[in-house]
């Protein structure tokens, strides 16, 4: 395990990163590569601490090849100097790589192919802390849990936090939830300080209880 102060990435781990960019690049493992214009890999930083995990591009992304780029983007940038971080700091994906047509959710199956590259973007990446944005990031790392329960919860796992977010579109959508988005997003430096004093979850994945709703 990496990770310290000063820690910077080998050259062998930029290139293990820029090789699965090319593997997403290329993948066409459902039918999602025949609707897009980009594939939407992630970006950031390699040896971020902090991994956010969305749903799926959109129009925006899709154009560019980069995740976050639209309005909910903007939107997390927000979010992110309220906890003085610049994207570039942290590293940002999505559960799928290719926007689904129409935008519309993306599928099991879809969800599943896309599975792999993500768990890749996790192992090079080795984050401190995984931040899920929205219930179809969620769902892969608390199973059986509801967003409406667990959003500004934290599970630690492997020595990694496993942190769930509303999804910042939905907080445009819904004022009522911009918020309860806001004081999730300040609640993340402090998990960070103090991740070492918490204890594992052990079967059955509990909350952090200092930090439950
Ligand atoms: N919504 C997402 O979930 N991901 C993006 O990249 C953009 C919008």
């Amino acid at each position: 395990m990496k990770r310290w102060v000063g820690y910077s990435p080998t050259q062998q781990e930029m290139s293990a990163l820029s090789e699965l960019y090319k593997e997403i690049t290329d993948c066409q493992q459902c039918d999602l590569f025949k609707y897009r214009t980009k594939a939407v890999p992630g970006e950031g930083a390699e040896n971020a601490e902090i991994m956010f995990i969305g749903e799926a591009p959109g129009w925006h992304e899709d154009q560019q090849g980069r995740p976050f780029v639209g309005p909910a983007g903007q939107y997390l940038d927000n979010l992110l100097a309220t906890i003085n971080l610049k994207r570039e700091q942290v590293y940002i994906t999505n559960v799928v790589k290719s926007r689904p047509p129409g935008n519309r959710d993306p599928l099991p199956a879809e969800i599943s192919a896309c599975r792999e590259w993500l768990d890749r973007q996790i192992e090079i990446i080795c984050p401190k802390m995984i931040v899920t944005l929205g219930r179809y990031s969620m769902v892969m790392f608390f199973s059986g849990k509801s967003i409406s329960r667990i959003h500004g919860t934290a599970q630690k796992r492997d020595n990694i936090i496993y942190y769930a977010m509303y999804h910042p579109a939905a907080a445009l959508h819904q004022q009522s939830l911009r918020r309860v988005i806001e004081e999730d997003m300040l609640k993340i430096p402090t998990l960070l300080a103090q991740m070492e004093s918490v204890t594992e979850a052990k079967e059955e994945p509990q909350q952090l209880s200092m930090f439950e709703v």
